[in-house]
């Protein structure tokens, strides 16, 4: 996708990018809210759309309050680190302690894909690498683009192939978030 700068006219390349947010720390709706709020304030950056919001069982460590979760896409020109760095801050600012991995959290953002790009280091792997096998990213992504493709598969093909412990750890809590 492209547009034109308005100042200098030159053609400017738009990624269409794929984000999950998860939080279940607090007051979950409002987590929600104030980071696609700061999202929505990138600089270089469009939000598309935004999934409806669910509640899921956590995963990993199980012993911990439930998540709720959504999806957004958004087109952006910003380069995958730089939104990566962007996207780290909005967990900051949402107090998201780091205790340990797959814990409780405030706020989580993780990049899921960034147009075809294929990236894989310790900082930034994409496609997410485990986007394909959670609940908690295909059924927002289902609301966005059942029909997206992601490692050879549409969104709606990953989905059937979830085992029924994955499908029942999920519910619907609000098709909007500011319903
Ligand atoms: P997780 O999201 O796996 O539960 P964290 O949010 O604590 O765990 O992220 C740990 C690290 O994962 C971050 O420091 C980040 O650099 C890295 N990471 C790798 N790929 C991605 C991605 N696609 N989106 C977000 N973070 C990523
Ligand atoms: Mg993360």
């Amino acid at each position: 996708m492209t547009k034109k700068d308005k100042n200098t006219k030159n053609i400017i390349e738009l990624v269409e990018v794929y984000l999950s947010l998860g939080t279940n720390v607090g007051d979950r709706l409002d987590n929600l809210r104030q980071a696609v709020s700061l999202i929505s304030e990138f600089e270089s950056c469009e939000i598309i759309k935004v999934s409806g919001v669910y509640e899921t069982k956590p995963w990993g460590y199980t012993e911990q309050d439930d998540f709720y979760n959504l999806c957004i896409c958004m087109q952006t020109e910003l380069p995958p680190y730089e939104l990566l760095n962007k996207c780290q801050q909005v967990e900051k600012e949402l107090d998201r302690k780091r205790d340990f991995k797959w814990g409780p959290r405030t706020m989580d953002v993780d990049i899921l894909l960034y147009g075809d790009l294929t990236n894989e280091d310790e900082t930034l792997t994409i496609p997410h690498k485990h986007m394909h096998e959670r609940a908690f990213v295909l059924y927002p992504l289902m609301d966005i683009d059942k029909d997206l493709i992601v490692k050879d598969k549409t969104i709606e093909e990953w989905c059937e192939l979830l085992d029924d412990e994955e499908k029942e750890s999920i519910t619907l809590f609000s098709e909007k978030l500011n319903a």
